[in-house]
Formats: structure tokens, sequence, C-alpha cells
């Protein structure tokens, strides 16, 4: 069995169009499977980063319905169906998420039906890489398993209103990766990333006088404080803990925490190892260690 297994954070950002912080989107690569979680905002130019063809993603996974998470579906889509580099999809699509993707897809298809006609006409492109081929889950459980990778998807808490959201765990080759999702402290994502080998967890921090202005309160009650993720580490005790989705918050004049103020209030809470996630840090699980690795072509 090809035991390579890699995380790759293509966007550690939320929706503020950061250059540096793209939209949530990673990337699992087990053995010869390559699997999208979330589509935001420049997923598309990270692969394209990474040389990876947009038209080889076999699944995407939605994790929930937040604008920022799914702004990207119709880039990987339609661009990945192009040929040549792009990838030239042949085949459908395929989309797994919460109730709600079926939704999504079809009003999308209906969407960019001019598109594909005029592409299909002039181009000859095959209209079956044009599909999309969704399917939904209603709870926790085992979503995929093929050729030694299994899939499991377990429901988060992302607020009272914010319904579905869900997060995964990834196993394959005797090691683990758990996506927190959008959540704030959730019993159910410890139950599911208790023992992984790499714990990929959400993240929000404001300053304290902020937490006055009720829709920064309301923001932060959507998410996990840095000593909630924390709290998370320490019970779930993962090889290597990762920030990721940095929502950082600020106002007017008081500017939005620093990344070492982020990184500080976690260690204040948590003794083990963990890293702010960036753009394009890939993590290698087929090495003893955890390596981290940051990729040069990221930054200015
Ligand atoms: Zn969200
Ligand atoms: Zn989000």
């Amino acid at each position: 069995m090809d035991a390579r297994f890699r995380v790759t954070l293509l966007g550690s950002g939320m929706p503020l169009p950061d250059p540096l912080r793209f939209g949530p989107a990673t990337l699992i690569e087990a053995g010869a499977q390559r699997i999208l979680v979330d589509a935001g905002r420049g997923a598309t130019m990270r692969l394209f980063q990474l040389g990876i063809p947009i038209g080889s993603i076999d699944l995407l996974l939605l994790t929930h319905f937040h604008s920022d998470h799914v702004v990207g579906l119709p880039d990987i889509w339609l661009t990945g169906w192009l040929g040549g580099r792009f990838g030239g999809r042949t085949s459908p699509m395929r989309v797994l998420g919460p109730e709600g993707t079926l939704r999504l897809t079809q009003h999308l298809e209906k969407a960019y039906s001019s598109d594909i006609a005029i592409r299909i006409a002039d181009e000859s492109l095959p209209p079956e890489g044009a599909r999309i081929e969704a399917g939904e889950f209603s709870g926790d459980g085992l979503i995929h398993d093929r050729d030694g990778l299994r899939i499991t998807c377990f429901e988060v808490d992302h607020g009272d209103k914010i319904k579905p959201a869900f997060g995964y765990r990834f196993d394959y080759a005797r090691k683990s990766v758990v996506l927190s999702g959008d959540t704030r402290y959730c019993e159910n994502l410890i139950a599911h990333a208790t023992g992984a080998d790499l714990l990929v967890h959400e993240v929000a921090m404001t300053k304290p006088h902020l937490m006055e202005i009720e829709r920064i309160r309301r923001v932060m009650g959507h998410h996990s404080a840095p000593k909630d993720a924390a709290h998370v580490f320490t019970k779930c005790a993962p090889k290597l803990a990762v920030l990721n989705h940095l929502v950082l918050i600020g106002d007017g004049d008081s500017a939005p925490p620093s990344v070492q103020e982020l990184i500080d209030a976690t260690r204040q809470k948590y003794n083990g190892a963990f890293v702010v996630g960036e753009d394009l840090m890939t993590f290698d699980l087929e090495e003893s260690q955890i390596e981290r690795v940051i990729q040069s072509r990221n930054g200015p």
C-alpha cells in the first residue's frame, strides 16, 4: 500500500479577503486519493501553486454552508473540467456534505448551465465532467472506505442557528487526522479526535474590551477561543495540534490580536506540541515524526 498520507492547509483564513490567508480549504492526500475539505476562496490557486491538477480532486467534503467555506466550489468544479494542465475531469465531481449539499450543487449546475452548454458545443468538453455527483449525510458515521482510507463525519457545535456543522476524521496507514470544522468547544469532537496523530482545530480571538461589542461577541460565540482549543488539545493529546481558520478580530483603532498573542494564549493552557497554521503548510504523516514543511512559494 502507498503509505503517503499528507495534509496541506490550502487556506488558513476566514471571510476576510486576505491574500496571505485564503478561505478555508484543506487537502488530504492518502495514497493516490486526493480529498478536499471545504472549498474556500482561492483553493484552486493554492492547488495550482502545488502543481496539483484541479480536476484530480477525487472527492470534495463540505463541513457546513457558511459562504467562505463554499465560494470556491464552482471554481474547483468548472476549472477542473477544463483540459490540459487543469486536469480535464471527464467524470462527475463527487461532493459529500450534510443536508443542504444537494440544494447547493443542484442550483450551481443551473446557475452555470450557460457556460456548460457553451463549452460542450464550442470546446467539445465531455458533458459527464460538468456534472456534480452529490451526496448527503445526516449524522455521525463512516462516509468513505476505499483503498485503506476511512473517513468519518461527526457533528460539531458551531452555534444554535448554524446547523448542520460537521468535522471529519481520516484514518489511513495506521495514522489519523482530525479536522474540527467550525466549532465552539465540543465534546463530540473530543470523542472523535482522542488519540489522533494530527488535530487541526479552528480558533478565534479578539481583544478583551472588544467583547463588549455585540457583533464581535456573537462571532466569538460561534468559535473556539484559544483556551477552548487548548482544552480540546489537552483532552485529545494529539502528536501535533494545529490552530487553523484564524479568526482574529479587531475593530476601529484596535488591531486584531497577533499570531504571537494567539500562541501565548494557547500556551498558557496547553503544554503539548502545536503550531499556528499557514497557507500551504504541509504535514507528512508517513514519517514517524510528523514533519512540518512550510512551502517557500507562499507569501510576498
Ligand atoms: Zn462557519
Ligand atoms: Zn468558517
